[in-house]
C-alpha cells in the first residue's frame, strides 16, 4: 500500500488545523509567525528535532553564510533586528542556528511546531476541501490549506555507486553531519564532490587532518570571501542602516547589496575592466559575480574575460602547476554553476597532506571495506565525506507523496519538470502554497529576503480568502502553462541553460534538464506577484 492509500484507509482520527506548515526552517517559522497573527491555528512538522533547517542539518565543519549576515536575517522586527547582534561579516553554522533558535524562542513558536515528524503524504480531500497529512511515524492531521517550506536544498543526494554500502570506516552526506563533535586530526579523510558545500569543508578540514584526498569532478570558480569579525563601531553602523540595506536588497537582483553593473564588459578599456576586477576580488560577499558588469551573465564573450581572470588568481594561487591545473574551470561559463565563496581554498592544496583526484582522468569504479577505488588506484580512508548536493528545488516536494484532485502525484505531473503558477501554487493542487517553490525566485536569491516576500504574499492571499468568505483557491492549467513559458523565455536571455548544474536539474541521474528557479530576478517577481494579487487573483479560480 503507498504511503498516500495508507493516509486514506487510516482509521486514526485526525487533528484538525486551519493551516499546516511542513518544515521549521526559515520559512516555516516566518509563515507560523504571519498565519498566528491572521488569528489562524497552525501546526508545523518538522522532520528535526529543532528548528533552523538548512542551519540545523549542515554542521560540517566550515558551514557559513555567503550572505552578509546582517542582510540574511529576518526583516520584519524591529526588536528582532535591535536585539541580535551578528560577529562576524558572514556568519558561521553555529551561530545562524543560535539566532533562528533566539526567534523561537523570542516569538514562542515551538508551542505550535511538532518536531521528530517527517511528512511521508499528504492527500487533498476533495470533498471536505482540506488536506491530509500523515507522518513516518504514522501522526495524521488535516488542515483547509497546507504550505510547505520545505527549502531548496534540503533533499540530499548520494550518488549510487557501487559497493557503496561495503565501506567499513565511518561515512555520511555534509547536509546529515553528525550531532556531536568529530575529530578528523589523525584520521585518512575521503571528500566526494567541489561544489559550496566541498570548497568550504576542505579548507577547514584540512586545517587539522592526517590526510585528506579531494575527488573532484568538475572544477569550480571559487572566489574569496573575504570574512572578517564586526566590530563594535560598525555594529551601530549597520543597526542605523538596516532600513537602507533591506531596501537595496529589495530593489537588486538577488536581494543581495550587490547588484549588477549596468554597463557591458565591452564598455571599458581592458586595463580598466581588469582594475574592476581586481578590486572586486577584494570586496566581501558575493559582489565579484553579482556587482560585476551584467553581461557576464548573458554574453559567453562578456564572460570569457572574467573567466580567465579567476584562472589567472587559481594558477598565482596554487604552487604545483599540474594541481592549479586540475583545479582550473574550462567546461562552463563563470557564474552558471552557484559560485562557490572560500577562504583559503586554493591554498589548501598546498597542504603536503592534502591530494587532488581527478575524477575526469580517473573515474571512480566502486567503494570498497578499506576506501574508494578509482581507475587506476585504490584510496584507504577513516572516514569518506559526501559533498555530493541535493535533488535541489524540487527534490523536497518529491519525496512526498502528495497527492491532489482525482489523486494525482506531484511526482508524476513534475515527470518532465516543475509547473507551477508563480512558484507557488500547482494546478490540480487547490489550497497549496509552495514556499520557495519550483519557478520562484526564491531559487536564485539571498533566501530570506524572498522567503519573506513568498510568505507575506501567501499570508495576504489566506486573508483575502476568508474576508471574502472564500474557501478554496486554485491555480488554472492556463496561468501555470503561461508561466512556465515566461519561465523559460526569461532564462532565455542568460547563459545558465547551457551549463549543467543543480540550478538546471542536472546533476541527478534522469532528472528532466531544466531551469528550477525564475531568472528573472526578485523586483520582476515581486511585481509579477504583485500584479496577480492586484487583479483579484487573476489566473486562480477562487470559490
Ligand atoms: P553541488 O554544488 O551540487 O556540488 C556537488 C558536488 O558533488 C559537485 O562537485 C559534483 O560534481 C559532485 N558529485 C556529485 N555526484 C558525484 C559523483 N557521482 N561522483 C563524483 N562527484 C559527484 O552541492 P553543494 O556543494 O552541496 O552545494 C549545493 C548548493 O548549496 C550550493 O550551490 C549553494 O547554493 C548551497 N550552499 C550554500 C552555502 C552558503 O550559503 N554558505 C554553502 C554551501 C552550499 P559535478 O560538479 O561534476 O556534478
Amino acid at each position: 500500500m503507498s504511503n498516500a492509500e495508507t493516509a486514506r484507509a487510516s482509521p486514526i482520527v485526525a487533528e484538525t488545523f486551519d493551516a499546516i506548515v511542513i518544515g521549521a526552517g526559515i520559512a516555516g517559522m516566518y509563515q507560523l509567525y504571519r498565519l498566528r497573527e491572521l488569528g489562524l491555528s497552525v501546526r508545523v512538522f518538522e522532520a528535526g528535532s529543532g528548528v533552523g533547517g538548512t542551519w540545523y542539518w549542515n554542521r560540517y565543519p566550515g558551514a557559513r553564510f555567503d550572505s552578509e549576515s546582517y542582510t540574511y536575517g529576518y526583516s520584519f522586527s524591529k526588536t528582532l533586528l535591535e536585539e541580535w547582534n551578528w560577529s562576524e561579516h558572514f556568519s558561521a553554522q553555529p551561530e545562524t542556528l543560535r539566532y533562528l533558535e533566539f526567534v523561537a524562542d523570542k516569538f514562542d513558536l515551538r508551542r505550535d511546531i511538532h518536531f521528530n515528524s517527517r511528512i511521508a503524504s499528504t492527500v487533498y480531500q476533495e470533498t471536505e476541501n482540506c488536506w491530509e497529512i500523515l507522518t513516518e511515524h504514522g501522526e495524521r492531521a488535516r488542515a483547509k490549506f497546507l504550505i510547505t517550506a520545505v527549502g531548496v536544498l534540503s533533499a540530499p543526494y548520494t550518488p549510487d555507486i557501487p559497493g557503496i554500502g561495503d565501506f567499513k570506516g565511518e561515512s555520511w552526506h555534509t547536509a546529515n553531519w553528525p550531532h556531536r563533535a568529530v575529530d578528523l586530526s589523525n584520521k585518512r579523510v575521503g571528500v566526494i564532490g567541489s561544489g559550496a558545500t566541498a570548497v568550504q569543508l576542505i579548507t577547514e578540514v584540512a586545517k587539522n587532518v592526517g590526510q585528506l584526498t579531494v575527488f573532484q569532478r568538475t572544477a569550480n570558480f571559487c572566489v574569496p570571501l573575504n570574512n572578517r569579525p564586526i566590530t563594535t563601531a560598525e555594529q551601530g553602523d549597520l543597526k542605523a542602516r538596516y532600513d537602507a540595506m533591506f531596501e537595496q536588497c529589495r530593489h537588486s537582483f538577488g536581494a543581495f547589496i550587490h547588484d549588477f553593473d549596468p554597463r557591458s564588459v565591452f564598455d571599458v578599456s581592458k586595463d580598466a575592466r581588469e582594475a574592476i576586477f581586481e578590486k572586486l576580488w577584494h570586496e566581501p560577499g558575493f559582489g565579484f559575480w553579482l556587482g560585476n558588469f551584467h553581461d557576464i551573465m548573458t554574453d559567453e564573450k562578456a564572460n570569457a574575460t572574467i573567466a580567465e581572470f579567476v584562472r589567472k588568481k587559481i594558477r598565482e594561487r596554487v604552487k604545483d602547476p599540474v594541481i592549479a591545473e586540475r583545479l582550473t574551470p574550462r567546461d562552463h561559463c563563470f557564474g552558471t554553476k552557484r559560485v562557490p565563496l572560500e577562504s583559503g581554498y586554493y591554498e589548501a592544496y598546498n597542504r603536503p597532506n592534502v591530494q587532488l583526484v581527478d575524477l575526469h582522468a580517473t573515474p571512480i569504479e566502486r567503494l570498497t571495506q578499506k576506501g574508494i577505488k578509482t581507475k587506476d588506484a585504490e584510496y584507504e580512508f577513516d572516514v569518506i565525506i559526501f559533498a555530493t548536493g541535493f535533488d535541489a528545488v524540487t527534490g523536497a516536494l518529491t519525496r512526498i507523496d502528495i497527492r491532489g484532485e482525482g489523486g494525482q502525484g506531484l511526482k508524476d505531473k513534475w515527470r518532465d519538470g516543475p509547473r507551477t503558477y508563480l512558484g507557488l501554487q500547482v494546478a490540480g493542487f487547490p489550497n497549496l502554497f509552495t514556499v520557495v517553490g519550483a519557478h520562484n525566485a526564491a531559487n536564485f536569491c539571498n533566501v530570506p529576503r524572498c522567503i519573506e516576500q513568498n510568505v507575506e504574499w501567501v499570508t495576504a492571499c489566506i486573508r483575502y480568502l476568508r474576508e471574502h468568505d472564500l474557501n478554496r483557491i486554485r491555480a488554472t492549467e492556463k496561468a501555470e502553462e503561461h508561466w512556465r513559458q515566461h519561465c523559460e523565455e526569461v532564462v532565455s536571455h542568460t547563459l545558465f541553460p547551457k551549463t549543467a548544474s543543480w540550478f538546471m536539474g542536472a546533476n541527478i541521474p534522469g532528472k528532466k534538464r531544466t531551469f528550477l528557479g525564475y531568472g528573472g530576478g526578485l523586483p520582476r517577481y515581486r511585481d509579477k506577484c504583485d500584479e496577480v494579487a492586484a487583479q483579484g487573483y487573476a489566473g486562480f479560480v477562487l470559490e
